[in-house]
């Protein structure tokens, strides 16, 4: 759109707080960004919006909102196995609020800045609250990992931890207790980035875990044609889950909650040492939770083998 003054304001603002980089011929100012792609790589995209209401809950701080959009996008990089470089953001704000805006850019470029990510342009407009943010990488020809690879007899990882975020949501909407390290997985989630990069080469297939990791793994066997067991017991849990929810609770929490953004990939048994050195060299816990089968779908058993089916799937929006 063509902003008014308040809104060349807002522009004017984050243009001066922006890093750039190298690669960057032309960044925010200009009708377009125009970006150096290196000869030897192809360019990665991806894209996520967070509208008010939906994906984050009404009085989250701008500063969390600024991280967490993109940091949603950098996960999804880094399940790609792409090393991120640039990122565009489209925001819809109710009114030009100066305030609202330097503080969403203390958790926006407090990200960006981690990754060397260059905020190169981007649109400005009034509306409901909504933030759009593309983040561009980079990897080498035919290296990206896709969900598409998983095979028969591989074994089926995932990072970190699973089930804060949405258990803070739950407490959140229980109005009752809650728990700061749990709402921090909400609000600040960590896009594994460098071990996605680490995983070319190493995984088949991988996806990250937004709408809850057994719908995000059904994604990963239906495109590859194969399924899936999964040892309960072995989801990974951080202590403040454990502390908050009883084992039930907690296992549809690990199981089917969203917002995690922890990666979820397959590789063959022969990588499991390369991956636990990737895990120590990142300082990010990876676990073996079950393997790839002949069929189709996910089974996940708990302790005595039993199937267990979660209360509901993984967030989707326009069902339910
Ligand atoms: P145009 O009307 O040509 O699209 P704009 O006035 O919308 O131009 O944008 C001017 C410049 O400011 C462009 O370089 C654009 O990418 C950048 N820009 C606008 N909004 C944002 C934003 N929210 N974040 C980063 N850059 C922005
Ligand atoms: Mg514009």
């Amino acid at each position: 759109m063509s902003p008014g003054t308040a809104e060349f304001d807002l522009i004017e603002r984050i243009r001066r707080r922006a890093a750039t980089r190298g690669d960057v011929v032309l960044g925010i100012g200009d009708d377009a960004a125009v970006l150096a792609v290196p000869r030897d790589r192809q360019l990665v995209v991806a894209m996520d919006t967070l509208n008010a209401g939906v994906h984050f809950p009404d009085g989250t701080a701008p500063a969390d909102l600024g991280w967490k959009s993109l940091a949603v996008n950098l996960s999804d990089l880094a399940a790609m196995g792409a090393a991120p470089a640039w990122c565009t953001l489209s925001l819809s704000l109710p009114s030009a609020d100066a305030g609202w805006i330097d503080a969403f850019l203390d958790g926006f470029l407090a990200l960006a800045d981690a990754h060397g990510v260059a905020l190169v342009g981007g649109d400005t407009t009034r509306g409901p609250l909504s933030v759009c943010v593309t983040a561009h990488g980079l990897v080498a020809p035919g290296a990206a990992l896709r969900r598409a690879g998983a095979r028969v007899g591989d074994d089926v990882w995932v990072t970190g931890t699973l089930g804060d975020a949405a258990g803070a949501l739950a407490q959140w909407r229980a109005g009752g207790a809650r728990d700061a390290a749990l709402r921090e997985r909400l609000d600040r989630p960590m896009p594994r980035v460098a071990f996605g990069v680490g995983l070319v080469g190493l995984a088949h297939a991988c996806i990250d875990v937004s709408d809850g990791l057994l719908a995000d793994l059904g994604h990963v066997l239906a495109a590859s044609g194969v399924g899936a067991e999964v040892q309960l017991d072995a989801l990974p849990s951080s202590t403040a889950l454990a502390r908050a929810f009883d084992a039930p609770a907690r296992r549809a929490l690990q199981a089917a909650g969203g917002d995690d953004y922890e990666l979820c990939f397959t590789a063959p048994p022969g990588a499991r040492d390369a991956i636990d050195a990737l895990a120590s060299a990142t300082h990010v816990p990876a676990t073996r939770i079950g393997g790839i089968v002949a069929g189709e779908g996910v089974r996940a058993v708990d302790g005595d083998g039993a199937a267990w089916a979660p209360p509901a799937r993984g967030y989707q929006h326009f069902v339910g």
